[in-house]
């Protein structure tokens, strides 16, 4: 019997999708770079179902059914290519290529324009949910031609989460869509966990808080409505006591966290699309500093941290989830945004719905939030922004007050909150009547005559500053 598929890169993630794949009845053709990885599966859990093992990428191929189906689960970057071109020559006019790994949406659009040329389909996926995930049933975000996802999608959709028997995997849409939907999930991640560390620092070293006691406050949020995964998480790392020392896990572990990835890769599309996703970025860049650790060595003695003397407010720890609850959903809604920025620029008809509905489980960022998100976008429903949805609009305005006190001490205190401060700032800004870019505008045609356009007339402008300072019709130049 054929493969339906043809799994290549055996490493923890290709091992795990090769047996879910295999567990839910499907037969698959095994192919590792190096061999031993291919043995060591099918000598652990050769007996899950179907295998087919194989040496080369050419016995993959053969093995497989057509419409061919390669799944590539290598090292993201220059091995997806290497990996490609050695498949290319193998295959036939309507296989479909799959890359699951982690890549950069845009090397996934190069790589489906390449393969199209060539009669091939060429699907990116992000799949969420780490090893776990992979084997037990992530949320998994297709891109690729719609026509590809008649072919593939229904076994994708088998082995993803389910939410009560839905599954955790739609088409997203064409060429990158899929890539691009996942790290903007990462990006949702990194701000997730940063508002959650935010809200544990200022419980511990605002109301002294120790992590055991800390880990039951979390685990109480959890049945509320920041009920998630990482909420769960957090409660069980910070209840964990280290079994050398004796002291809480937390405080042994070193303080600074990587950010080369994804999150990364989510600021760096925000600027290009002029997308103010400023809770993804101050995580990123919150990252950045605690891995500064010579610097931030030295500030202990060189830098002076006066602080006020505060009384914390009465309900402090109700305050910080209530800020942590505004913050995540600041975090949620430019996301969001930035996905609707994307799909004007790339011409991708992205469901918001369908989208928040397929994170609801499988991934990291699955959160009892996202269930009222999909209904927030639900029935073609498009709030310009998620705040702007009702249920959202009435949780913000309640949580508002808290949020501004906790702020407030945090910055007496002298305890960074960066992605509470920048989400408070970001609601601010989106509600303020006017903006000082007014007075950016100002200065801009002052040193660089850039022009600027007035509140009560159409066109552009400049004034001659360094004349009579009287105002002229702007030139067109475009
Ligand atoms: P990995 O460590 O990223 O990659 C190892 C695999 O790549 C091995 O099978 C290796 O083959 C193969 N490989 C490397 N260079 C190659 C080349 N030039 N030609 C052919 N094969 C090559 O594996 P992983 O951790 O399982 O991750 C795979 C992908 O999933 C990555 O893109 C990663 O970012 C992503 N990932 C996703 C999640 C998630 O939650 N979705 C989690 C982890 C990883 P050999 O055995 O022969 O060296």
């Amino acid at each position: 019997m054929p493969a339906q598929i043809g799994v290549t890169g055996l490493a923890v993630m290709g091992a795990n999708l090769a047996r879910n794949f295999a567990r839910n009845g499907y037969t698959v053709a095994l192919h590792n770079r190096s061999v031993a990885k291919t043995d060591a599966l099918l000598a652990a859990h050769g007996d899950e179902g179907d295998f087919i093992r194989t040496e080369t990428l050419a016995e993959l191929v053969e093995n497989l059914e057509v419409p061919r189906r390669v799944l590539i689960m290598v090292k993201a970057g220059a091995p997806v290519d290497a990996v490609i071109e050695q498949l290319v020559p193998l295959l036939e006019a309507g296989d479909i290529v799959i890359d699951a790994g982690n890549s950069h949406y845009e090397d996934t659009r190069r790589r489906e324009a390449a393969l199209a040329e060539k009669g091939l389909h060429f699907v990116g996926v992000g799949v969420s949910g780490g090893e776990e995930g992979a084997l037990l049933g992530p949320s998994i975000m297709p891109g690729g031609s719609r026509e590809s996802y008649d072919a593939l999608g229904p076994m994708l959709e088998k082995i993803s989460a389910k939410v009560d028997g839905e599954p955790c995997c739609a088409w997203i849409g064409t060429d990158g869509a899929g890539h691009f939907v996942k790290m903007v999930h990462n990006g949702i991640e990194y701000a997730d966990m940063q508002v959650i560390g935010e809200a544990y620092d200022l419980l511990r070293s605002g109301a002294g808080i120790e992590p055991a006691e800390q880990a039951a406050i979390f685990a109480d949020w959890n049945k509320g409505d920041l009920a998630s995964f990482l909420i769960e998480i957090t409660a069980e790392v910070l209840g964990h006591v280290d079994a050398k020392t004796g002291k809480p896990f937390i405080d042994v572990v070193v303080d600074s966290a990587g950010q080369k990835g994804t999150g990364r890769w989510t600021v760096v599309s925000g600027l290009d699309l002029g997308s103010p996703v400023s809770g993804i970025a101050e995580s990123v860049f919150a990252r950045a500093l605690s891995s500064q650790r010579g610097q931030r060595a030295e500030a202990q003695t060189a830098l002076e941290g006066a602080v006020s003397e505060v009384a914390l407010p009465e309900n402090f720890v109700e305050d910080v989830r209530q800020a942590l609850y505004a913050s995540k959903l600041v975090s949620y809604a430019q996301g969001l945004d930035m996905l609707t920025s994307a799909a004007g620029e790339y011409g991708w008809d992205l469901k918001l719905d369908e989208i928040a509905s397929l994170w609801r489980a499988g991934c990291i960022i699955r959160a009892e939030l996202l269930k009222d998100i999909t209904k927030a976008y639900a029935g073609g429903a498009r709030p310009a922004n998620l705040l702007f949805a009702p249920a959202f609009r009435d949780a913000i305005a309640a949580a508002l007050p808290a949020w501004r006190r906790v702020v407030a001490t945090a910055v007496q205190l002298g305890i960074p909150v960066p992605v509470f401060s920048s989400s408070l700032a970001y609601y601010d800004g989106l509600r303020r009547d006017r903006l000082p870019a007014a007075l950016t505008q100002g200065l801009r045609d002052l040193f660089g005559a850039h022009t600027y356009g007035r509140i009560d007339a159409e066109g552009t402008f400049h004034t001659l500053w360094g004349g009579d300072k009287s105002e002229v019709a702007a030139v067109d130049t475009h």
